[in-house]
């Protein structure tokens, strides 16, 4: 069984039903979807990237890396590449999805996003979606909600109580206090999405102190050298598939090559099982599915 463990519902990038005639192609049986949380963005070129994944993989230089960031965040909360200023949504639409999730229970699971930075009742936006068909857990996004990861307490102490799955785009410094965390809820299953992102070795370090702790594989933010470094570090046991798709590797066409981190998956220098692992049982264990 083959699942996109972080996958963006973006229909104005790419459309539901290329979608599912893409999983067709490509043998992906489910994607987990997360809500969209911003405007339809450009993508970032490679040579870009590649600067930022040195500058964030060294600690002397990740503070470098974060007031590049800074510099594309607008007072506002909304995010600013060269001219353009493209919307942050500080609440993404559950709605949609879970309609999303109505219609295609086989192929789709979602992830609820919720923003406690700008959501009063996040707890009871919380219960209003854990019960719709399909949602498995929660992605949290204190990157580019701009918040600082200390507010997550209550939410966090929910979600490890009802054992639903957290996943987290961690932001820098204290808006990714990853050990803090997974200190806090040693029984809730935490996801960091991109390997980890921005503090990847620093993050995998501390696999042994906290085991709760998963990585998924997804988007450019990472590419296929720094997938086997976080691999080797984690475990592919805490290793999962996901791809961050539409964003990041395209095909000719114009759209989501589905493909290529998988590649990179199924190059790992691990055992067969373990990249079959990898590729969708690990996720499907966590969210309580095998
Ligand atoms: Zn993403």
């Amino acid at each position: 069984m083959i699942i996109d463990c972080h996958a963006h519902f973006e229909p104005r990038m790419l459309e539901l039903e290329r979608v599912v005639a893409k999983m067709d192609a490509a043998g992906v049986d489910r994607i987990a979807l997360i809500p969209a949380m911003n405007d339809p963005l450009p993508q970032t070129p490679e040579r870009l990237l590649a600067v930022m994944r040195k500058l964030m993989r060294r600690p002397s230089t990740r503070a470098l890396a974060e007031r590049v960031h800074r510099a594309t965040l607008t007072r506002g909360g909304d995010l600013r590449l060269g001219r353009e200023v493209y919307a942050i949504y500080a609440q993404p639409d559950n709605a949609r999805l879970a309609e999303v999730l109505a219609a295609h229970p086989e192929r789709f699971f979602g992830w609820i996003f919720l923003n406690p930075a700008a959501d009063p009742h996040v707890l009871d936006t919380l219960e209003r979606w854990r019960h719709a068909p399909g949602f498995v857990g929660v992605k949290l996004h204190p990157h580019w909600h701009d918040y600082r990861t200390s507010i997550l307490g209550p939410l966090l102490a929910r979600c490890q109580e009802l054992a639903l799955p957290v996943l987290i785009h961690l932001g820098f410094g204290r808006r990714g206090a990853y050990r803090d965390l997974a200190a806090a809820f040693p029984r809730l299953t935490i996801i960091a999405a991109h390997a980890g992102f921005p503090f990847y070795d620093d993050l995998w370090a501390y696999k042994n102190a906290l085991p709760n702790l998963h990585v998924d594989l997804s988007s450019p933010y990472i590419d296929e050298a720094l997938a086997r470094d976080a691999v080797a570090a984690m475990g592919p046991e805490r290793c999962l598939f996901g791809t961050d798709a539409p964003y990041g590797f395209h095909e000719e066409d114009g759209s989501y090559d589905y493909g290529t981190i998988r590649g990179w998956v199924e190059r790992m220098p691990v055992s067969a099982a373990q990249v079959d692992a990898m590729l969708g049982p690990n996720f499907a264990a966590l969210i309580g599915l095998s």
